[in-house]
């Protein structure tokens, strides 16, 4: 992760928000790399998903429609959807440090419990923090990690009473972590001059529930019938308490959603659709099979809107921090028709569909299939990442050629004998229809590397043979081969590649 870190930063992917003024943990601004491959990323969902959907069960294309609503919405939306008293995690403070860690995060490591003994907390993944605790517990019992019976357990398994001995993850002494208490994660806000609780906002901590308050719009306007979708990218916000794992996990990230609405008789059906669905959807961009997995949601990790007896599957995929486990990338959930009905209770409004076909009016069932892009853009990276000592840059990003930031770039070999004319001509075509860079700086070497750094799949390089027989070297990033190809066919090539 470290190095992946750097490259992120040296090669305009990934910057710390605010960095000059030392960062806000949480929060992470995309260079002009990372904006296009986020952008790219964002744009194939977009058309796989709403402008050319997937064949449905029925072998019929299914319909979806696109929708872009506001950050902020009426306060009431959240006590309907049930975030306002439902979207909390419990917390554990630490009363010496002041930090604030999500307890189902930590991990203690300690001895048999006797009772008596000290247990040392720190978070999962963290190993570092564990070494830490391994040293400071060996300190204390007078004993070898090889000789010692300790075993790593969740915080939130330990009895009550056991709280007392526990050291936390930043401490000495032990005691000062509290009990579990529940957090609420949204932001809260003021809209208008006036700061009172009657002007109180939030900042949505999820782009789904913007598209349920406009169900009815979309139905009337768009003559969709049941079933269909509508989907929606955007920002969303939650004051996480541990943000962490680079921009895995952040107070300010963006989803992809998409709720699907259905009779109830057909939700099982659609359930397992959107779940194959949008595992192969991970898959063709690139994340291979064995690092993807999909797993049901326990009993007690369910969200308040799941649906009972219709679980909600994730899918995963091995991030560097959590292999061999994996982490969430998308939710698939089941939300029966909690949210339209919560809705029709709090707005009084009517938001039964009239299906005509079945002479029935109900309020649909919803399968929504959540995914993170932030999290997304995060496992192509990690994906793309490629050590390879071989090279000047000692590491390549192997991006699909669909989601490359850079798609060619266009080098003359040396800045003189006309080379730069014909290759400023070659890119200034190109750039009319992708985004390609132009670089006559430094050695050929050297421009190559920063190419392979970037995961540019091509480049093209004029060179003195050039002027003679109007080809031009083309140097493909992952085989390395180098072919010649006739100047006058380069834009159709890379056409025929970029399909
Ligand atoms: P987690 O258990 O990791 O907190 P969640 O189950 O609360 O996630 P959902 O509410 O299902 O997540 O949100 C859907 C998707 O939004 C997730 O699969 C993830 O990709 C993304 N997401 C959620 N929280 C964050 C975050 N803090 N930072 C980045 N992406 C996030």
């Amino acid at each position: 992760m470290d190095d992946l870190v750097a490259l992120c930063k040296r090669r305009g992917f990934i910057y710390p928000a605010s960095e000059i003024y030392g960062g806000l943990n949480g929060f992470w601004d995309y260079g002009p790399l990372g904006t296009e491959l986020k952008n790219n990323i964002r744009d194939a969902w977009w058309h796989d998903m709403v402008r050319c959907p997937p064949i449905g069960p029925d072998g019929e294309p299914i319909s979806i429609v696109g929708l872009d609503s506001s950050i902020i919405q009426n306060p009431r939306v959240w006590e309907a959807s049930g975030h306002v008293d439902g979207f909390n995690d419990p917390m554990v403070d630490c009363r010496e440090t002041k930090s604030r860690y999500r307890a189902d995060h930590l991990m203690v490591l300690g001895g048999e419990d006797t009772g008596e003994r000290r247990l040392y907390a720190y978070l999962a993944g963290d190993d570092e923090g564990r070494d830490r605790a391994v040293k400071l517990l060996g300190k204390y019992e007078k004993v070898s990690a090889e000789e010692a019976d300790w075993t790593d357990r969740p915080l939130v398994d330990l009895p009550a009473a056991a709280l007392e001995r526990v050291v936390g993850p930043d401490t000495k002494e032990p005691g000062s972590l509290t009990e579990p208490r529940q957090f609420n994660l949204m932001f809260k806000t003021f809209v208008g001059a006036l700061q009172s609780e009657d002007s109180a906002a939030y900042l949505r901590p999820e782009t789904a529930q913007g598209i349920f308050l406009n169900f009815n719009n979309v139905v009337d306007t768009m003559r969709v019938k049941v079933p269909f979708g509508i989907a929606q990218v955007g920002k969303a916000f939650r004051n996480e308490v541990t943000p962490r794992n680079y921009i895995f996990r952040s107070r300010e990230f963006e989803q992809m959603e998409i709720e699907w609405f259905c009779h109830e008789s057909e939700a099982a059906t659609w359930f397992d659709f959107w779940c194959e669905t949008r595992r192969k959807w991970w898959e063709s961009m690139g994340l291979t099979s064995d690092s993807v997995q999909m797993r049901r949601h326990d009993a007690d990790e369910l969200a308040h809107y799941a649906k009972e007896g219709c679980g909600t599957f994730d899918v995963e995929y091995r991030f560097p921090f959590t292999s061999p486990d994996f982490g969430e990338l998308e939710g698939v959930a089941h939300r029966g028709n909690y949210d339209l009905s919560r809705h029709m209770e709090f707005s009084k409004k009517k938001l039964e569909y009239f299906d005509q076909p079945r002479n029935e009016r109900y309020l649909p069932h919803v399968i929504e299939p959540s995914a993170g892009l932030s999290r997304g853009t995060l496992a192509i990276l990690c994906e793309a990442f490629t050590p390879d000592e071989a090279r000047a840059s000692k590491v390549y990003m192997k991006f699909q050629p669909r989601v490359a930031p850079i798609k060619a770039a266009v080098f003359p070999l040396v800045n003189k004998d006309g080379m730069p004319e014909i290759a400023g001509k070659l890119y200034e075509t190109l750039r009319q229809r992708w985004p390609i860079q132009y670089d006559a700086k430094q050695s050929i070497g050297k421009r190559y590397a920063r190419m392979d750094e970037a995961g540019c799949p091509w480049c093209f390089t004029v060179d003195s043979d050039t002027v003679n027989d109007q080809a031009v070297t083309v140097r493909d990033r992952d085989s390395l081969s180098q072919d010649r190809l006739a100047i006058d066919q380069v834009e159709n090539w890379l056409a025929d590649r970029l399909k």
